[in-house]
């Protein structure tokens, strides 16, 4: 079944308003396990949408067609689409009923014969009730191709589709069920590379990437009639997945939100463990990242921003001459700062984070070169990190990633440096 939906407005060409509905509706058809291949935004014109129409006829087998049902000149979806399909246009009594019942009741308003059409639907429609308006909407199905009409205003389309339009389509009980595979260290490209051979020969579940700064996602998505049978299908696939290459490794956890600081959020609360870190080139980011968590406080004691080569000596009681000495971009020194952070606080962890934000090069280092500290109460290390050829900001959210990756391997560990 293919859908295409055709946001009527002269409004939505202009940008005087974002096409929610095209976004609304698609989402609900997914939910369903319905395709949609098309959105159409089209003007109030009525050459233009008899186009559209005829395209959209040849291509699709269900045409949704939202806006322009209301009372002015320029409303003229419905007389449009009855001249399309040559059919009368007819007025739905229970519609007629509303306008009836409105009108008796604001006798200030007055009354035209434009208004009238709101109750009219194109012959041989099943009318869709609109409860918070009074224009119509209307499903006809015209030579294996299924025709429905919807009111612009999103405060009456959307009760019209999820009462009245929803029950109709759903008639074969499938849904869309997906799972979101989430994966740190490998690139997207990298990634679709590696899968190839099962993407291209892949249709049901199906795969698709989506990269974000610094992470990957895949999103498995199949139609089933019930979770454990979509489930079976999606955990088939995944495992497919994770038989290539490294990915059993690299993927850290599944869902839309679950970030990697989430999951050592969540590791360190569950062993009652706590974390300190001494920031230099992200200034307070990683720190600020675990503080977005209800309940930080119990993971997080405390810690540095420690910009300056002073303020890593003041605040992290290091000495001057060997900072001097091993360069603040240096592993040595990413240990040192790991180590004090933790002690100083009295955390079971300290991170530490000094690189290069970039663009300037720093202490010969060009931009992305980035140490991460981390210190548990028996040992510390170093991990060098490249994060070359990006902008400041990725570089500083990347390092993050780094050591949020680190630290989720560590407590995977059971708290051993890997
Ligand atoms: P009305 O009876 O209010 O005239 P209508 O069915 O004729 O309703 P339109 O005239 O096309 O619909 O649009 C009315 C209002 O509904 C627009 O001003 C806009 O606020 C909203 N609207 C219309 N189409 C969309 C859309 N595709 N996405 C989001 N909002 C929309
Ligand atoms: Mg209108």
């Amino acid at each position: 079944m293919k859908a295409e939906l055709i946001a009527v407005g002269t409004e939505i060409l202009t940008g005087q308003i974002v096409n929610t509905n095209a976004q609304f509706l698609s989402e609900k058809f997914a939910q369903i396990g319905m395709d949609v291949f098309y959105h159409i935004a089209v003007g109030d014109n009525e050459e233009r949408l008899l186009k559209v129409l005829k395209t959209a006829s040849k291509r699709s087998d269900l045409i949704v067609l939202c806006g322009g049902l209301g009372p002015t000149e320029d409303d003229l979806t419905k007389q449009t689409l009855a001249k399309f399909l040559g059919r009368p246009l007819i007025f739905d009594p229970d519609a007629m009923d509303k306008l009836d019942r409105f009108f008796a009741s604001r006798p200030d308003y007055v009354r035209t014969s434009n208004n009238d059409r709101q109750a009219q639907i194109i012959d041989g429609s099943q009318p869709l009730p609109n409860v918070t308006g009074l224009a119509v909407g209307g499903y006809l199905d015209v030579d294996g191709v299924t025709y429905i009409v919807l009111p612009g205003p999103p405060s009456e389309l959307k009760p019209m589709v999820n009462q009245e339009l929803i029950p109709l389509l759903d008639t074969t009980g499938q849904k869309l069920y997906s799972r979101v595979l989430r994966f740190f260290g490998i690139g997207e490209s990298q990634l679709v590379t590696l899968l190839s051979d099962l993407i291209a020969k892949q249709s049901d579940p199906t795969i698709a990437p989506y990269a974000k700064t610094g992470e990957v996602t895949l999103r498995l998505s199949t139609k089933a009639r019930d979770p454990q049978k979509a489930d079976e299908k999606l955990t088939k696939l995944e495992e497919e997945i994770l038989n290539h290459g490294q990915l059993r490794n690299l993927m850290y956890g599944y869902g839309d939100d679950n970030s990697l600081a989430k999951l050592v959020f969540d590791l360190l609360s569950a062993r009652q463990e706590t974390i300190s870190a001494a920031e230099s080139l992200t200034a307070g980011l990683f720190q600020a990242t675990i503080a977005d968590f209800p309940g930080a406080s119990a993971v997080l004691e405390g810690g540095f921003v420690t910009y300056s080569p002073q303020q890593k000596a003041q605040l992290l009681q290091l000495d001057k001459e060997q900072l001097a000495r091993q360069g603040v971009v240096s592993a040595s020194t990413a240990c040192d700062m790991a180590e004090q952070a933790r002690a100083i606080v009295g955390s079971d962890y300290g991170i530490a984070l000094t690189g290069v934000a970039g663009p300037e090069h720093l202490e010969g280092h060009p931009a992305g070169t980035v140490f991460i500290g981390l210190a548990t109460r028996e040992f510390s290390k170093a991990y060098p990190v490249n994060i070359g050829g990006r902008s400041r900001q990725d570089i500083r959210h990347i390092a993050c990633l780094h050591a949020f990756n680190l630290m989720r391997q560590t407590l995977l560990n059971d708290g051993n440096l890997v």
